[in-house]
């Protein structure tokens, strides 16, 4: 279990002697909790301390990384219960079940590689296909296999049948896919197919009690890259099994619990399937497999995962700059606003719609939203004018009015005061409003 920061204090030698470059033993203890410092810096701690740190900083959770070598997800290394302790670190896998013996094999490839898109921007995708070798053939499953490897996308490939995982990873064991997997049926031949070709593997069974003595079988034949599923068939049995798993491997050390959970969606009606991938993706599933993929699913899941696997403590935010949207020239508007990224994404998405070319003034204000930085002094009258005089963004004007959020309407006549020679415009309150307000701003020109 990782250490807190006063954990990490008693165990330090307490002089505060500054040698590991912090004020006091309490500040670097602070940081080492955070993974911010390492305990090596202190020259002062012993041997043991720095053992005992070094062990409980091991993650609970094993991680692992899959998938072709330029396109490798990583998986696990989870190191908290709830997102607000610290963060979540690698966002759960999305991954569309095909089917070796469907007829549209390539269509369902082109779905999964179409399914990008950008948001705050972030890429978001189906990033995995999952191969259900339904036909029990090994020809059949290794020629579907070929046609996902020749897309570069990550696989899974979803058989009992050990000949049919083999066949494939003799000729495509550079992709590293996930077998699933390993029952008590075939577990022997399993690992040994996984340690032949050091892939992960994914151990399934009813429940975690019949799921532990599997996994402790797979550890005591020496490997270790396991997933676990423990089929769960209800939303209280998802929710219940991987919350046990969570807390079991972050609490209490259990070593066969340890890794990261695959959960295989049964589910055939769409919208309790996206209930229950919503359900999987707060609740601790590394990889999700759904059985079909649509637009409004794919903004549901995607949305939810960046939203759970954003760093809580650090707002998203985007570089201080002067954005060109389409392409604007001297005699273009310019509309200034925060750094929060959604706030950025906002605007630029509707300047965008309105099809009028702008300067869009990106301020730093530590990532906060408009009223939240006014309110916090960060965007400022004074702050706002020395960002324009200092962005250089004169030079390519040949106008002085710019375009203020109407949140910040109050800001309009100290503005003028401070960028002497500017007419300061009260834009809209909401974003949806720019379209109509840059194409009347553009005809009060005319
Ligand atoms: Fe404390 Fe070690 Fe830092 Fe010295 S080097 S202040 S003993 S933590």
């Amino acid at each position: 279990m990782a250490l807190t920061g006063i954990e990490i204090f008693k165990l330090l030698p307490k002089i505060n002697c500054k040698k590991c470059g912090f004020p006091t033993c309490l500040a670097f203890a602070m940081k080492v909790a955070q993974g911010q410092a390492d305990i090596e810096q202190c020259p002062e701690a012993s041997e043991q301390v720095k053992a005992k740190l070094k062990e409980a900083a091991t993650p609970p959770i094993r991680g692992f990384v899959f998938g072709p070598q330029n396109k490798s997800i990583k998986i696990g290394e989870e190191q908290c219960l709830f997102r607000h302790e610290k963060k979540f670190f690698n966002p759960t896998v999305l991954a569309l079940k095909i089917k070796d013996t469907d007829s549209n094999i390539d269509e369902k490839v082109n779905t999964v590689l179409n399914s990008q898109i950008e948001r705050v921007g972030e890429i978001l995708k189906i990033d995995a296909i999952f191969l259900e070798n339904e036909s029990n053939d090994p020809s059949r499953f290794k020629e579907a296999a070929e046609k996902i490897v020749k897309a570069q996308i990550p696989l899974i490939l979803g058989t009992f049948t050990p000949n049919s995982a083999d066949l494939v990873l003799n000729d495509l064991s550079e992709i590293r896919a996930v077998i699933y997997g390993a029952s008590e049926l075939n577990i022997d031949e399993m690992v040994s197919i996984a340690k032949k070709y050091n892939v992960p593997l994914t151990v399934t069974a009813k429940g975690i009690e019949k799921v532990i003595p599997l996994v402790e079988k797979i550890q005591s034949l020496g490997f270790e890259e396991i997933l676990i599923d423990t089929k769960p068939e209800t939303a209280i049995e998802l929710l219940t099994d991987n919350t046990l798993i969570r807390r079991a491997s972050l609490k209490k050390r259990v070593k066969s619990l340890g890794y990261p959970v695959l959960t295989l969606l049964r589910e055939q009606d769409p919208f309790y399937e996206t209930v229950l991938a919503c359900l999987a993706i707060l609740k601790y599933s590394s990889i999700v497999v759904l059985n079909e993929i649509t637009g409004w699913k794919n903004l549901v899941l995607f949305t939810l995962r960046q939203n759970i696997y954003s760093d809580p403590q650090v707002p998203m935010q985007v570089k201080q700059d002067i954005y060109k949207v389409g392409e604007p020239d001297a005699s273009s508007p310019i509309i200034v606003t925060t750094n929060f990224a959604l706030t950025y994404f906002l605007v630029k998405g509707e300047i965008e719609n309105s099809k009028v070319p702008a300067w869009l003034a990106i301020m730093d204000c530590d990532g906060l939203s408009v009223l939240t930085a006014w309110a916090a002094g960060k965007f400022s009258a004074s702050k706002i004018a020395q960002f324009i005089k200092e962005s250089g963004i004169e030079e390519k004007l040949n106008h002085r009015e710019l375009i203020i959020p109407g949140y910040v309407a109050m800001l309009k006549g100290a503005i003028e005061d401070k960028l002497p020679g500017w007419r300061v415009i009260v834009g809209t309150k909401e974003a949806s409003g720019i379209p109509a307000f840059l194409r009347n701003y553009i005809r009060s020109k005319e």
